[in-house]
């Protein structure tokens, strides 16, 4: 198909361009035609000169002289004037000698530029300047402005996209009718064409409601196929035993939530379904997520099923062993809780193994391992999967393997709070629950953005609670790698510390290249109070319990998404204690609304909207997913038509349509698929 093609087969394209286009990801025609403009300026408008005004402008005029000079060594510049039957204008260029040449008088042309003052006149700066005709390309339109690379600019793709206009004109539709009609939409060749050559700024618009819609389209029919496919499979059902519930609930050393009580109502109707449970819960850190989890696990095992707990990390796996031990303990099922890790001996190991084999071992805790190494699990029903809100089928797959073809239930646990329309569209195909409350009496952590003038007040402040038996987090954004930015690096600000402010403390350093064994071994001395300060990249262990410290300092803090410093602050004052945390801005200047709403605000969901307004999904994913989440117009902030696109997925799925009908979508849907991969 001629979509398919690689762009050298338009016209005006050879094998140089089509290298640069590469550059921009642009291989096919299909790939250039949807390649769209990063913004638009409008000179649509046409004005006779008299009549100019400062601002971007259009005019149709003949240039009348034209001469170029070298003022200073270097610097050159063309003036020209250009002349309508209203006046005359001068326009100015800098350093394009060439100008001169291809400015040819008796012709009329059509010129875009900035009416401006220079050298205390006014003229037109830099203009585009073309032939007039009915179908102009860099001047008097709205002339999309795109991505450029070296040796590719905007006027460049402008006239390699309108070479293949006739293709875009005759693009084939690829969402069905009454959803086009039901929706108000652009039909797909009007669309794409108005990206291109918008006739006017609503049309652009109309063009992008369109164009959007249908990336949302195909991401919520993705995630809900791959959601009913999931819910065919096979799975334990555990029904619900209250007595033991209640047993349990009784004696914990506190007293449910609200929400927690709500939350595990909520797993334990998935657990006594035929379909496997796929279920997110959300809770902010230290919201109580792992008694819930907990609870769920003691329903499984108590129907003689095995439930595997995993940890992203050896120590945080150790911890929650510790924890379910206790808990466990109190009903008595203490013994039926295993830790099985990489790190332990191997006669421990193969113990662990044979009560896992036996079935003695109803509650096994490891790390992400569990399911890659051999383990022996026919009766695991059921896996929670702690701080992580990526769980794909890939690794469903595995579990299934592991528990003899049968699709354990699956729960993740995360403390990033996901807005509701990527829980729409990226999350559709989970459940999600939230834990929206802490429990009472919880102090919230008193947040401070401190300028760099204020740092040793600051220290100084700290110091005394150090004094006093605290310990503190210091998480800077990066390790060491950019020399600019070498203030704010782990190792440098580690050093700081280290030999100066706080030479008489003891100071240590975790970050992301350091080996596992050590990153753990560091993490254990600050767990035991072996030190009193910890400066780390943002590997500080997700969840991992320091109940001691009380103080999170955030070094270039521009650098961060909100929604992940609120998860940082989170991880001190544990233990109930007042915390704090401080918010270091890299320069002077008055700090952004963005990190001021962290001072004003502890509601993670908020800021995480705030996040994605600003930063986009990236802030929210960090790198795992935005690169691959390729929405080139839809916005995962537009809630309404991510609502509409979403619900004519779900007609769609309800109807007797068959995607098969529709190759083209079919096709865009198995790519989204295994982006949404969360099945
Ligand atoms: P997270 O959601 O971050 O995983 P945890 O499950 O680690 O949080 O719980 C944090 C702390 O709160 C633990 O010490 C836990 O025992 C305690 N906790 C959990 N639920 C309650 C509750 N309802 N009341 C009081 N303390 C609770
Ligand atoms: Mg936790």
């Amino acid at each position: 198909m001629e979509l398919e093609k690689n762009i050298v087969s338009l016209k005006g394209v050879g094998e140089t361009i089509a290298k640069k286009f590469k550059l921009l990801d642009v291989e096919t025609v299909n790939d250039l035609i949807n390649y769209f403009p990063r913004r638009y300026d409008d000179f649509s408008s046409l004005s006779p000169i008299s009549a100019l005004k400062p601002g971007q402008v259009s005019i149709k005029a003949k240039i009348t002289s034209a001469k170029g000079r070298y003022v200073r060594r270097g610097m050159h510049i063309t003036e020209a004037i250009a002349s309508d039957e209203s006046g005359s204008v001068r326009l100015v260029w800098f350093n394009q000698p060439y100008r001169v040449e291809s400015l040819k008088s008796h012709q009329e042309y059509f010129i875009s530029g900035n009416f401006e003052l220079s050298y205390q006149r006014f003229a037109v700066m830099n203009p585009s300047v073309e032939l007039a005709s009915d179908f102009p390309l860099n001047a008097a339109r709205i002339v999309p402005v795109y991505r450029e690379t070296k040796g590719l600019k905007s006027a460049a793709i402008r006239k390699i996209i309108a070479s293949a206009r006739n293709i875009i004109e005759n693009l084939e539709e690829t969402l069905p009718d009454q959803i086009i009609a039901e929706n108000n939409l652009l039909d797909r060749s009007e669309a794409i064409m108005a990206m291109h050559f918008p006739k006017n700024m609503g049309r652009m618009e109309a063009a992008k409601k369109r164009l959007g819609f249908e990336e949302i389209f195909g991401l919520s029919l993705a995630s809900l196929i791959n959601k009913k496919q999931a819910s065919a499979e096979k799975t334990h059902v555990i029904p619900f035993k209250e007595d033991l519930a209640r047993q349990f609930v009784a004696r914990l050393p506190f007293k449910l939530t609200d929400s927690q009580r709500k939350v595990v109502w909520q797993i334990y109707q998935d657990m006594q379904k035929d379909e496997p449970m796929n279920r997110l819960v959300e809770g902010d850190v230290g919201s109580g997520k792992t008694v819930v989890a907990t609870m769920a696990a003691l329903m499984a095992a108590d129907h003689g099923y095995q439930a595997a707990f995993m940890a992203p990390t050896e120590l945080l796996a150790r911890q929650h062993a510790d924890t379910l031990h206790s808990m466990l303990k109190s009903i008595g099922k203490e013994h039926e809780a295993i830790l099985l890790i990489g790190s332990m001996k191997p006669a421990q190991k193969s113990a662990a193994h044979k009560q896992i084999k036996s079935g003695k071992a109803k509650f096994i805790i490891g790390t992400h391992a569990l399911i890659a190494e051999k383990v022996d699990m026919h009766k695991l029903s059921l896996v929670i999967v702690d701080e992580q809100h990526r769980f794909g089928v890939e690794q469903r797959k595995k579990l299934q393997k592991k528990s003899g073809g049968t699709m354990p239930h699956v729960l993740t646990m995360t403390a990033t709070p996901i807005p509701r329309t990527l829980a729409l569209t990226l999350y559709g195909e989970l459940d999600i629950s939230i834990i929206s409350e802490k429990p009472k009496g919880r102090l919230p952590v008193k947040t401070e953005i401190v300028s760099p003038n204020s740092r040793l007040q600051m220290y100084r402040k700290v110091d005394k609670e150090i004094a006093a038996g605290s310990q503190m987090f210091v998480v800077c954004p990066l390790i060491a790698e950019s020399d600019m930015l070498q203030a704010l690096s782990a190792e440098r600000v580690y050093e700081g510390l280290a030999k100066s402010v706080f030479k008489h403390r003891r100071v240590g350093l975790l970050h992301g290249k350091m080996k596992a064994d050590e990153k753990e071994k560091i993490m254990e001395q600050f767990v035991h109070k072996n030190l009193n300060i910890l400066v780390s990249t943002t590997v500080v262990e997700v969840g991992v319990d320091v109940p001691n410290a009380t103080i999170m300092l955030v070094e270039g803090a521009e650098r961060f998404g909100l929604a992940q410093i609120h998860q940082l602050r989170g991880r001190v004052g544990r233990r109930g204690q007042q915390a704090y945390c401080y918010i270091v801005m890299s320069d002077s200047k008055a700090p952004s609304k963005r990190l001021k709403a962290l001072e004003n605000t502890t509601d993670g969901f908020k800021l995480a909207e705030l996040d994605l307004e600003i930063r986009g999904p990236g802030a929210i994913y960090g790198r795992m997913q935005s690169g691959q989440l390729d929405l080139r117009v839809a916005k995962l902030t537009d809630v309404k038509l991510i609502e509409s696109a979403r619900n004519s997925a779900k007609d769609f799925i309800e109807s007797k349509e068959q995607l098969a009908n529709y190759p083209d979508l079919a096709c865009q849907i198995s790519n989204y698929r295994s982006i949404t991969n969360l099945n």
